[in-house]
């Protein structure tokens, strides 16, 4: 199998659906005709073999996750899936791994009708993706980092930690029980985007981001580009069945700093607390955690009304 024919067989297999395609996969470049009045959302996150996931990793949950980051990232601007594009290094062909990979990949594109539109693909030593996805929102409605206020109220969109459970599962440092296991492998391998959350808060919201590295750093970041503090409580955070089941052994951090649930944290100022109330029946999981203050930093509080300090504090490549 060579370069044309691995590109035809698994990514040029997706019907191109889209009006605003003019031009897809198979040309020196896509024609893609954005909507007028709208601004153009673009992302990319970069998977890479041995540091991001491990070499044996289904590739089904690969192909979904890949999107499913980049989808996320889009969720957490308020904007509306389009298109994507897919660079891919392997080490070798593997028809197995591809079809894999290429099934659990266009499984999620369909779901939120985002057309695959181009790519590269070369030979490397071991697997990198790297997807660019783009968007639309309304010129002006995007959810940006900066825009919290002090009384602004801090909400996210489920639980967290279980992806954070199920890499200690795999790492031996902690026992799950298979049902629970289960539950926590699906949210650490095919993680749900919230595009839908983030469509319905771009005129309520103040303030997003998504929890990639953890709540600590993620929300970190919407009081530093926002200029606030924040002051969370630990007792109001929403964790699985599994989770409150071990959490005496695990302990809060897992939840505050693993990071990679892929839940939106948002903030909503008092004014338009009613509106969210409006959308909360189609969102059950949203939770209020906390409230934005003055103050600059993160103040946590436990159940008992006492400060907590996590040890870890999330993810950081080079850190
Ligand atoms: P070029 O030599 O101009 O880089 P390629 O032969 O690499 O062109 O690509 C041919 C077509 O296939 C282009 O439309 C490109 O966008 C598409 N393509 C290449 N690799 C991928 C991929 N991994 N996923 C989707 N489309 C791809
Ligand atoms: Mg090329």
């Amino acid at each position: 199998m060579n370069e044309f024919e691995l590109i035809r067989r698994y990514f040029s297999r997706q019907p191109v659906t889209r009006a605003d395609v003019a031009l897809g996969i198979g040309d020196d470049a896509a024609l893609l005709q954005p909507p007028p009045g709208q601004q153009l959302v673009v992302t990319t996150d970069l998977l890479v073999s041995d540091v991001h996931f491990l070499p044996d990793v289904n590739p089904a949950a690969l192909g979904h996750k890949a999107l499913a980051v980049n989808l996320s990232d889009l969720a957490a601007m308020g904007a509306e899936p389009a298109w994507f594009v897919l660079n891919l290094a392997l080490p070798v062909a593997d028809e197995s791994w591809l079809t894999g990979f290429s099934t659990g990949l266009f499984g999620l594109a369909q779901r939120y009708r985002i057309q695959l539109v181009g790519g590269d693909t070369s030979r490397a030593p071991q697997v990198v993706i790297a997807i660019e996805a783009h968007g639309f929102v309304p010129a002006g409605q995007a959810l940006e980092r900066a825009g919290a206020k002090p009384g602004d109220r801090i909400f996210i969109t489920g639980a967290l930690g279980d992806a954070g459970l199920a890499l200690r599962h795999r790492q031996g440092r902690l026992r799950l029980s298979d049902a629970e296991f289960a539950l926590c492998a699906e949210r650490m391998d095919r993680p749900a985007p919230r595009i839908e959350e983030g469509l319905a808060l771009r005129a309520i919201a103040s303030s997003a981001i998504d929890i990639s590295d953890g709540l600590v750093a993620d929300l970190g970041h919407i009081l530093e580009m926002s200029r606030v503090g924040a002051r969370l409580e630990l007792a109001r955070l929403p964790l699985s069945p599994a989770y409150r089941t071990h959490l005496a052994e695990t302990g809060w951090d897992v939840a505050l700093a693993n990071g990679d649930d892929y839940e939106l944290c948002f903030t909503v100022p008092p004014a338009n607390l009613a509106a969210l109330e409006k959308i909360k029946h189609r969102f059950p999981a949203m939770v209020d955690i906390g409230v934005i203050e003055a103050d600059s930093g993160l103040r946590i509080i436990d159940a008992a009304g006492k400060p907590y300090t996590p040890k870890a504090t999330g993810h950081d490549h080079f850190g």
